[in-house]
């Protein structure tokens, strides 16, 4: 039926006239078609009914006294067909009791016999009026009913995309309870697939890094507009997983929880394990034929006569440096694959490192004396206790730093040590106020084999891994590094150590 009104508020409106008298029926109808309805006229209340049978109509004018079936026992049977029909009674005996026993019953209007045209027109008129009321509400309404089906449906197709992606998707809120888990996600976790949203992320991944990822993400604590926050976890002895988050943001910019993916990072970690590998190989292979060739470069040096010293002392002098360079980045290469292979700190002992930062200071400070540099060391007062750790680990890892210090601030620089203890934590700090790390460098500094490439560094030999060894110390004693630098005013690299 709501189909069909719809088709018709385009369609000229439908007017079925009831009356026994054939000059009124035929006059109004006459009327109304100049007003560009379309008519059905009936002259018994049964001719009437048949008519309704076939046809939509939506206003119909009925005689009230008519014999056999008056008009208002013909407004109740069209109320029964359809009650949308819009009825107005003619009547010569319109009293008021007539008047209000129809409108209880419905009807919409009267016309009082006899009328003239015009009031009939302005009856009929204000009927079509509310007809096309009646009819646009229903139009809206179904357009709007037509809008929920279509977001539902698109709903449910997002829905199912995600469902069907390759890639594993789980959505938490800010509690970091799961509130979406994807087939992907079950699978890549070796999850059964039964398994139902609801628990918190560590009931379905025991896997802290991840949590805390997802609280940090839930928390607003994780830059909104950077990149995704990323986390590296091992499930199984040859399972590796990258988790990559988000925050998931509503139309006012608020965190609604965290959405992570994970995608399987096992071969690239065997390749990286294999390059690790092949590296360590290569280097141990070099180290020995290098040295000799050192060694016998030295010789040479040694042996020379006066007049080969004339012709050929630069030449071998400049091999000898070369070799050196070569020896110390094969050291650099094997010390990184150590540590990478987790083969560190052989030599666990009790270190005052406090003891250790004045040592490493004393030893370089002649290298800062020959660029009449000052390198200093400021302690805190409170008593530092002491850390179990490999010392040539710690002598690295500040060695390094100190020696960058060093090397990247021009003549006349000055370089401060500083330590002092923080929370459960050593904190020491290398300060330096040299040629500082340009921001946009800064990401990448730990990364092997990154060097700064510009005036100030043109021409200070390096190899680009002293960053990362220290990096992968640090972490391997479950401390921190981070760095502070401006270009053209310094550096500060902090490193945090558990006590
Ligand atoms: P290397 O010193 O052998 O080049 P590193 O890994 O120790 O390698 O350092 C990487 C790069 O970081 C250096 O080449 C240099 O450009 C920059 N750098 C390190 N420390 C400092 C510092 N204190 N001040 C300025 N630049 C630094």
């Amino acid at each position: 039926m709501e189909a069909i009104k719809l088709t018709d508020i385009s369609d000229a409106v439908k007017i079925l006239v009831v009356d026994d008298e054939r000059d009124i029926r035929e006059g109004i109808e006459r009327i109304l078609k100049r007003m560009g309805f379309v008519v059905f006229t009936a002259s018994r209340g049964e001719e009437a009914l048949a008519i309704l049978e076939k046809e939509t109509v939506s206003i119909a004018i009925l005689d009230l006294k008519m014999p056999g079936m008056d008009g208002l026992e013909l407004h109740k049977r069209i109320q029964v067909i359809d009650e949308q029909i819009i009825v107005i009674i003619i009547t010569g005996y319109a009293t008021i009791e007539t008047a209000i026993e129809a409108m209880k019953q419905g009807v919409y209007d009267f016309i009082p016999k006899p009328f003239e045209p015009e009031h009939l027109r302005i009856v009929v008129n204000r009927a079509n009026e509310k007809l096309q009321l009646t009819l646009e509400a229903e139009k809206l309404q179904a357009e709007r009913a037509r809008t929920l089906i279509d977001l539902d449906m698109e709903k449910s197709r997002i829905r199912t995309i995600i469902e069907s992606l390759p890639t594993a998707v789980v959505v938490t809120n800010t509690a970091g309870e799961v509130v979406f888990m994807n087939p992907a996600f079950l699978g890549s976790l070796d999850l059964d697939a039964s398994l139902t949203p609801g628990k918190k992320l560590e009931s379905y991944v025991p896997d802290d890094g991840l949590c805390n990822m997802v609280m940090k993400i839930s928390k607003g604590e994780f830059e909104k507009d950077g990149e995704a926050a990323t986390h590296e976890m091992q499930v199984s002895e040859n399972k590796y997983l990258m988790a990559r988050g988000r925050p998931v943001l509503n139309e006012r910019e608020e965190c609604m929880g965290a959405v992570v993916t994970l995608s399987n990072i096992t071969s690239l970690k065997m390749l990286d394990q294999l390059k690790s590998e092949f590296v360590a190989k290569v280097s141990h292979e070099l180290r020995s034929p290098l040295s000799t060739i050192h060694e016998q470069l030295a010789m040479v040096l040694n042996d020379m006569t006066e007049e080969e010293i004339d012709v050929d002392q630069d030449l071998i002098e400049r091999a000898k440096e070369k070799t050196n360079g070569l020896i110390s980045l094969i050291g650099d290469l094997l010390d990184l694959s150590r540590i990478e292979a987790g083969g560190v700190s052989h030599n666990i002992q009790s270190i005052q490192v406090v003891d250790l930062l004045k040592s490493i200071v004393e030893f370089l400070g002649i290298r800062a004396q020959s660029k009449k540099q000052t390198l200093g060391i400021e302690l805190s007062t409170e008593e530092f206790p002491m850390i179990t750790a490999d010392p040539m680990a710690l002598e690295s890892i500040f060695g390094n730093l100190i020696a960058n210090a060093i090397n990247y601030s021009p003549d006349g620089g000055s370089i401060m040590v500083k330590a002092q203890m923080a929370g459960k934590f050593i904190k020491v700090q290398v300060v330096d106020n040299g040629f500082g790390i340009p921001q946009r460098h800064q990401e990448k500094i730990f990364e092997r084999f990154f060097r700064v490439k510009d005036d100030n560094t043109r021409y200070i030999t390096g190899t680009g891994l002293g960053l990362p060894i220290v990096k992968g110390l640090v972490d391997s004693m479950n401390g921190s590094i981070e760095l502070e630098s401006e270009e053209g005013k310094g550096s500060t690299f902090t490193v945090l150590l558990p006590v």
